[in-house]
């Protein structure tokens, strides 16, 4: 009976096996995962775990009985260290095992500061997996500085949290501004005064020139000269695809393991999904690090890998949790010419409508979850409103869906 490997126990591992067995597949299920952890759920990693205001178990995505139960044998702790596509194997440790088709759901690594910047000294931390947020807790007093290196979306999650437990926090961001390659100045002006008014002190424009100490980093140099004492750095610089199993493997990568709309990678009955996979995207690749595309793909790979013969189109939505804003995006903004700003009623609240040409891409809205909803829904319906209209709070946002 055939047998299926998912290599990588995370969101998209997870989602895969557990849709594999939903639609049927009855042979061998086997999920091996690196970390010692069953799959788990990471956006608390830098909001609600990181507070201290979620237990562990909570962060599982299922509980452990539920593999077993379902006849999938979960090997965790156990890094696949090479594929063979031709003899159809594995290799974990000592043991090699042969499959019928594989999965590969590695996920993505954060990119780190070079050693020879101070990258290796103790309390530099990165935020991806559950054991860097178990060791920087401890660090994570009030009254500590911390410098936050970074304003992308983790950065800006992780300084929200440090500035709530009372910590001194400095943020750098070596762009212009914080979430430059994610949204729009209008976003970016919503988070810089949010942060200013609980006190984070962020500068923009700014670069880290080096960390300094003897083990423990306890000082950094900026871009511009300024010195700043600090207990422990939080790098939120972005992540890279952990593409380097696959490219060993001789599969084709593009800025991650490159698969057809279907989720075949460039080997035979070999497949891949989430944070990993560049997949076809309007014309051209892309890359999505979201929960969304992690389980829509997942599934949409299990169902092919079963003979579905489906495309997969992603319906892109994101979110972050920043002190008492809740910011959710519809869509991808690539492409943008124009940004629409729709006030809400309540202080806080506002959306903005990105627009490429008179066509609706993408909305951020900012404790606006009718306007979130509202936009996600006009988007996927391919259907872009007068941007007048959107913008007076006056309009019915429903009236638009009617076109
Ligand atoms: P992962 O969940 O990273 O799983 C990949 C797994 O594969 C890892 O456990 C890894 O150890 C394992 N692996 C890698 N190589 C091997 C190997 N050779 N052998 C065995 N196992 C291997 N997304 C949102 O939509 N909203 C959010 O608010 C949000 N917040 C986030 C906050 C944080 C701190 C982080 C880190 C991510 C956040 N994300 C968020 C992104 C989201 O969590 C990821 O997009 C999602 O986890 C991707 O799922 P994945 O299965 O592709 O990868």
């Amino acid at each position: 009976m055939s047998h299926i490997i998912v290599v990588g126990a995370g969101q998209a591992g997870a989602s895969l096996v557990a849709k594999l067995r939903g639609l049927g597949h009855s042979g061998g299920l086997t999920l091996i995962g690196a970390e010692t952890a069953p799959p788990y759920q990471r956006p608390p990693l830098s909001k609600a775990y990181l507070l201290g205001e979620m237990e562990q178990e909570r962060l599982y995505l299922r509980p452990e009985s539920f593999y077993a139960d379902h006849d999938i044998q979960l090997r965790l702790g156990q890094p696949v260290t090479s594929i063979d596509t031709a003899a159809q194997t594995v290799t974990l440790g000592e043991e090699t095992l042969a499959f019928d088709q594989l999965a590969l759901t590695t996920g993505s690594v954060p990119r780190r500061l070079p050693a020879a910047i101070g990258g290796d000294l103790r309390n530099v931390f990165t935020v991806r997996t559950l054991a860097d947020v178990d060791a920087m807790r401890s660090v994570m007093t009030k009254g500590a500085c911390v410098l936050i290196v970074g304003g992308g979306y983790i950065g800006l999650e992780a300084a929200a949290v440090a500035s709530k437990m009372g910590l001194d926090v400095s943020l750098v961001e070596m762009a212009d501004r914080i979430l430059q390659r994610v949204a729009a100045p209008e976003t970016s002006d919503y988070f810089r005064a949010l942060h200013a008014g609980h006190g984070v002190d962020l500068r923009e424009g700014t670069g880290l020139s080096r960390l300094t100490g003897d083990e423990s980093v306890c000082g950094a140099v900026l871009s511009d000269g300024t010195e700043l004492a600090v207990d422990m750095v939080i790098v939120g610089v972005g992540i890279s695809p952990d593409d380097a199993l696959a490219a060993a493997a001789g599969l084709q990568s593009d800025n991650g393991i490159a698969v057809d709309e279907m989720g075949r990678t460039s080997a035979p009955g070999v497949w891949a999904a989430g944070d990993c996979a560049s997949l076809p995207y309007r014309g051209h690749r892309i890359r999505l690090e979201s929960v969304q595309n992690a389980i829509d793909q997942a599934e949409a790979v299990a169902a092919n890998m079963l003979g579905a013969k489906t495309p997969y189109v992603p319906k892109p939505w994101f979110w972050s949790d920043q002190y008492d804003v809740k910011l959710q995006i519809a869509g991808l903004n690539t492409g943008y010419t124009r940004v629409v700003t729709r006030p809400e009623a309540t202080g806080q609240a506002v959306s903005h409508w990105y627009y490429a040409g008179d066509r609706l891409l993408a909305v951020d809205a900012m404790n606006a979850p009718r306007a979130y909803m509202l936009g996600k829904r006009l988007i996927e319906a391919g259907t872009s409103p007068d941007p007048e209209a959107v913008s007076d709070p006056g309009t019915d946002l429903k009236a638009l869906m009617r076109g």
